[in-house]
C-alpha cells in the first residue's frame, strides 16, 4: 500500500451503537481487513470488500457528514499503517476521533487524543488468548487527564463469559477507573440475564447493547 492511502471498507453515516458515544450520530470510516475469525463477528464483509482511498478522500468523506464524532473501525483498523496519520489528521483538524478495535494489536502509536474502544474477548469469541494484554497496561499507565481517552468493551456469551470478565476487571482493578461498556453477543445470551447479574454483583461496569441492531436489520451494512 503506498503511503497516504489505506484500504477501506466503506465510509457511512449511522448512530453510534456500543460504546460510551452510543446514540450520536456519527461518521464512520471502516477499514478492510482483519485475520482474527471472531465467533460472532458481524464485520465478515470487511475482509473482502474494498477499495484503495487516499487519505485526504476519506477525510473529505466523513468530515461531509457534519457529525459530532468520527469512528475509525474495522475489520482491525490498526493493521494498517495509514491509519496512524489518519487518526492525528482529524484530531488535528479539531474532530472527536473514536477507534474501535478488536485489542489484538498495541494502541500504543495512537494519537493520545484518539478516544480508545478497546474489545477484551471473551472464551464464547474463540479468540480470547490473542488479547493484548499491553493495552490495559497502557491504560493503567495512562496520565490521569488522559485515562477517560480508554474504555474497554466486553461483549459475552454465556455465564462463563461473565464469570471471565468479572475476575480480569477485579484482578486489574479496571473498574476504579475506566469505564466498562459490557454486552451480550446478539442472539447467544439475553440481555436480561446479564442486567441480572451485573446487578446482584454490583458491578460497576455500564450495560449496552447494540444499539444500530434494535433500529435496522441485525445483518444490515453500513449502519
Ligand atoms: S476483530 Fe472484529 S472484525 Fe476482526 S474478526 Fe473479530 S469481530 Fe470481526
Amino acid at each position: 500500500m503506498s503511503p497516504g492511502h489505506l484500504n477501506i471498507s466503506e465510509i457511512f453515516h449511522s448512530i453510534q451503537g456500543e460504546s460510551s458515544f452510543a446514540g450520536w450520530p456519527c461518521a464512520f470510516i471502516r477499514l478492510a481487513g482483519c485475520c482474527h475469525g471472531c465467533i460472532g463477528c458481524d464485520t465478515a464483509y470487511a475482509e473482502h470488500d474494498a477499495k484503495i482511498l487516499e487519505t485526504d478522500d476519506i477525510i473529505r468523506q466523513a468530515v461531509a457528514f457534519r457529525a459530532p464524532c468520527i469512528e475509525v473501525t474495522g475489520g482491525e483498523p490498526l493493521l494498517q499503517s495509514g491509519v496512524y496519520p489518519l487518526m492525528k489528521q482529524l484530531c488535528d483538524l479539531g474532530h472527536t476521533v473514536l477507534l474501535e478495535t478488536g485489542g489484538f494489536l498495541s494502541v500504543k502509536g495512537v494519537d493520545p487524543r484518539v478516544h480508545k474502544i478497546i474489545d477484551i474477548k471473551a472464551p464464547s469469541s474463540g479468540v480470547c488468548d490473542q488479547n493484548n494484554t499491553e493495552n490495559i497496561q497502557l491504560a493503567l499507565e495512562a496520565e490521569p487527564a488522559r485515562r477517560q481517552q480508554f474504555e474497554f468493551k466486553m461483549v459475552l456469551g454465556s455465564r462463563s463469559d461473565y464469570e471471565w470478565a468479572k475476575s480480569l476487571l477485579h484482578e486489574h482493578r479496571l473498574t476504579d477507573s475506566f469505564t466498562i461498556m459490557m454486552g451480550v453477543m446478539f442472539g447467544r445470551l439475553e440481555p436480561k440475564e446479564l442486567a441480572g447479574w451485573i446487578l446482584s454483583d454490583q458491578l460497576k461496569v455500564r450495560m449496552q447493547l447494540q444499539l444500530h441492531k434494535y433500529i435496522w436489520p441485525p445483518d444490515m451494512r453500513g449502519v
